[in-house]
């Protein structure tokens, strides 16, 4: 057998053991899990839609679906997102919130004022950097 029916015969391992090993039976339940395992490669937003058909074309009634569908196919959805995780590329909804965030930068620290640049200089003098306006307007401005 190859890869994808030894994979498929372990997924369908749980509706196997639940038949009682009649050729009928096992054929049952084997279908059925090839049906699990592609509706649950379908995109969830297109399932219900599968779902439907397959309802439809089973003769189920509204009750009995939902117990099929609570009792077999959603475990055995989830039990393929368990064995297959590599075929559910989609985003486990809290994983992207578990992990941090693009780095966010650290919020400003408000920058240590620079101490007068020029220590010693009389605040009414030209600045010493040249730029003619006087010291205390200049490289002394408070606040800078
Ligand atoms: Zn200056």
């Amino acid at each position: 057998m190859g890869a994808i029916a030894d994979a498929l015969m372990a997924y369908a391992r749980p509706l196997l053991e639940g038949t009682d090993g009649s050729p009928e039976e096992m054929q049952r339940a084997l279908s059925l899990s090839t049906l699990c395992y592609n509706l649950a490669l379908v995109p969830e937003d297109k399932r219900e839609d599968a779902l439907a058909e397959f309802r439809s074309k089973g003769g189920m009634n509204e009750e009995q679906f939902v117990e099929f569908r609570r009792d077999v196919i959603d475990p055995m959805i989830r039990r393929h997102e368990a064995m297959f995780p590599g075929l559910h590329n989609r985003v486990i909804p809290g994983a992207l919130a578990a992990r941090p965030a693009t780095a966010t930068p650290a919020p400003a620290q408000p920058q240590p004022r620079p101490g007068d640049p020029y220590p010693g200089t009389d605040r009414y003098a030209p600045c010493p950097c040249g730029s003619g306006e006087k010291y205390k307007f200049c490289c002394g401005k408070k606040g800078r």
